[in-house]
């Protein structure tokens, strides 16, 4: 095991920047594309027109630009120290299933709050860890999980706009009179678009079902499981977090007290201590005896 984990960190020191880096290229040349080929080539008339597109693509490109950088560069979050007293660790330690809000990670040999897992590549525990992503080389967890899910809803509206600009050069027929070469490079970039909308699209409905349902990607396979076990013992499970999906959106982003659409330029770090979270009226009710 200690191979294993002694290749995770090599890959990940050596390969980790490199993912971010060829990310942003990529992020790059979207925006070189942007001005140096769609731009000129899609432009309208109108100057009201022009003007709106020109700041639309602006907006869009700003706001990839600062939440990939606060998916990279915001920690993910780590138990804070001085949570339990050092008897009850010393019973956590010594019995695993000691009565505690805490569970113990023998890796770290220190307390686990609720929602917090051990991460096998960056070695550490994070709070209420969703995954880890090679493309931001981070782990996605409680601070910077919102900002990773901005990066990827604005990176599929920026494609989306771009195939919006670059359709009638893909279909020719439609009376697009751009020249041949540009005419190439603009289907090129509708392709390209259209792919990376359909991936990135899947996983932006992903995350944001794990929104709404306040789960983690961790989370999702293990209520799966406990909802399976009560099935059999003919009772019923709850996701003792899950407050409804405007309480739960609002917990996520931050929105509290603001319209929904506030999410789309808040890029403050979540409210919270990633170690405590609400839970159901009912939770004491609705906990199922797994062991
Ligand atoms: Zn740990």
């Amino acid at each position: 095991m200690q191979v294993i984990q002694l290749g995770f960190n090599l890959a990940r020191k050596y390969f980790g920047i490199t993912f971010i880096f060829f990310a942003t290229i990529l992020i790059g040349f979207v925006y070189y594309t942007y001005f140096a080929t769609i731009l000129p080539e899609t432009a309208p008339n109108n100057p009201i027109l022009l003007i709106i597109s020109i700041l639309f693509a602006l907006w869009i490109m700003w706001a990839i630009g600062v939440t990939f950088f606060k998916s990279c560069y915001v920690g993910p979050g780590h138990p804070p120290s001085g949570l339990i007293s050092r008897e009850e660790l010393q019973e956590l330690r010594e019995n695993p299933n000691y009565d505690s809000q805490f569970r113990y990670c023998k890796k770290c040999h220190y307390a686990k709050p609720e929602r917090t897992h051990h991460d096998a590549i960056t070695n550490t525990c994070i709070l209420k860890m969703d995954h880890y992503c090679p493309w931001i080389n981070n782990c996605v967890g409680y601070y910077n999980h919102k900002f990773f899910l901005q990066f990827l809803f604005y990176l599929c509206v920026g494609c989306l706009y771009a195939c919006i600009l670059t359709y009638p050069a893909y279909h020719a027929e439609s009376g697009y009179s751009a020249t041949s070469s540009s005419n190439e490079t603009l289907e090129f970039i509708f392709i390209l678009c259209v792919t990376i909308f359909i991936a990135v699209g899947f996983l932006v409905s992903w995350h944001f079902y794990l929104v709404f349902t306040n789960q983690t990607s961790i989370e999702f396979y293990e209520n799966r499981y406990y909802k399976k076990v009560a099935q059999e013992r003919g009772e019923v499970y709850y996701n003792v977090y899950d407050l409804g999906y405007k309480k739960n959106f609002e917990q996520f982003f931050g929105t509290e007290g603001h319209h929904w659409i506030s999410f789309l330029w808040n890029f403050d770090i979540p409210k919270g201590d990633g170690v405590h979270f609400p839970k159901i009226d009912n939770y004491f009710k609705n906990q199922i005896n797994l062991v």
